[in-house]
């Protein structure tokens, strides 16, 4: 199995160690392979995808991803900065459907916002489309206005849209998924007022029909932003666009009170994926040994699940997360009192521990 190791920025390089030496004390043959990718490959080859990145992530099975990211990049041109290499990622890969689940862990329970009977024992996961929606739409650009009141005067504007085939798809692995959990899908868009929308709706119809076992339901866009405040474990499975779930899957992550605990994976149609930690690359904590690797370590065990056919191996590594909250290890980011406060490399090694 050939794993692309790609750290990254900030706290992605000691994040993603501790994952590799997770999977390293799994007692299995992974070929790793590292390569730069973000800040760090435009500081050494001048892009932030170079292309030797590119053809290790295109020839592995697995992509193993930090984070990317670092204010001292923000003077770059749009596509020299160390983002575009995720997105650039997601492109040329075709990594159309983003797992992002948001799980809150009975240990955990305090770090969270809303009341412990509110999100207690949460389990929920959003699917978001990731190679289409108004972030890839064309025309787009700056112009002149043609409207009568602002006649001259710039306006931005970008295109929202969605063909049948792409909606189809990422329908058709959120149904999926749904089978392997709570048989619920719940569509999120704004078809009371976009056109994308409409035609989204009518083919999560169509496609449901071939999954009579799943429910499906629609939820517009703000209720569903209030709904998972207000009663987040009604939902199981929520499918949406690209903007909608950009949005979503972060309120649905910061439920759990802990950016830091929560992995994500991006799936292509042969389920070949990308996993990274949902955070991005932290760079006020960056180099202090106080980033929480678990997130990114949950997403080395998504990555043994769904693109490595290594279920038991995964749940080892979930069994292990969950032993070490037990013992009231925390990083400083979870940490509550009565716990114990440990390190990056610390966490790593409580892990590595409870694997046996
Ligand atoms: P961030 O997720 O990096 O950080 C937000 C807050 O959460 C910070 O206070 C940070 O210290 C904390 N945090 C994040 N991960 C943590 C962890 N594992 N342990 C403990 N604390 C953690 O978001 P931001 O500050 O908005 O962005 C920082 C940089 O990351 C930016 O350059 C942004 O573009 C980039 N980014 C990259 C990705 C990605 O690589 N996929 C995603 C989001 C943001």
């Amino acid at each position: 199995m050939k794993i692309a190791v790609l750290p990254g920025d900030g706290i992605g390089p000691e994040i993603v160690a501790q994952a590799v030496r997770v999977l390293n004390a799994l007692g299995q043959k992974f070929d790793l392979e590292e390569a730069p990718v973000g800040g760090a490959a435009y500081d050494v080859a001048g892009h932030p995808l170079p292309p030797a990145t590119l053809e290790l992530a295109k020839k592995a099975d697995a992509i193993l991803f930090g984070a990317v990211g670092d204010w001292k990049y923000d003077a770059l041109a749009r596509e020299l900065r160390p983002e575009q290499a995720i997105l650039g990622l997601r492109k040329h890969l075709e990594l159309f459907a983003n797992f992002r689940p948001a799980i809150c862990y009975p240990e955990l329970t305090a770090a969270s916002s809303l009341k412990p009977e509110i999100i207690g024992g949460l389990d929920i996961l959003i699917v978001r489309e990731l190679n289409g929606d108004i972030y890839f739409g064309q025309p787009r650009g700056i112009r002149s206005s043609e409207l009568p009141l602002f006649k001259g005067a710039r306006e931005g504007f970008d295109t929202m849209h969605y063909s049948e085939p792409e909606v189809e798809r990422i329908g058709r692995v959120a149904f999926e998924a749904a089978r392997k959990r709570g048989n619920k899908v719940c569509s999120v868009d704004k078809a009371n007022v976009l056109e994308t929308s409409q035609l989204w709706r009518e083919v999560m119809i169509r496609i449901s029909k071939e999954y009579p076992d799943v429910e499906l339901s629609h939820m517009y866009v703000d209720n569903a932003a209030m709904q998972l405040v207000k009663a987040p474990k009604a939902f199981d499975v929520v499918v949406t666009g690209n903007l909608f779930g950009d949005i979503l899957s972060d309120e649905a992550a910061m439920l759990t009170g802990s950016i830091g605990m929560l992995p994500s994976a991006s799936l292509d149609k042969n389920n070949k994926g990308l996993y990274e930690p949902s955070h991005g690359s932290a760079p006020d904590i960056a180099g202090k040994d106080i980033a929480n690797p678990l997130a990114t370590i949950l997403s080395a065990a998504m990555m043994l699940r769904y693109s490595l056919g290594m279920p038991a191996e995964a749940d080892r590594i979930e069994k292990a997360v969950q032993k070490v909250l037990a013992q009231g290890l925390r990083t400083a980011d979870i940490y509550t009192e009565g716990t114990q406060k440990v390190s990056t490399v610390q966490m790593g090694d409580a892990v590595v521990a409870a694997l046996s």
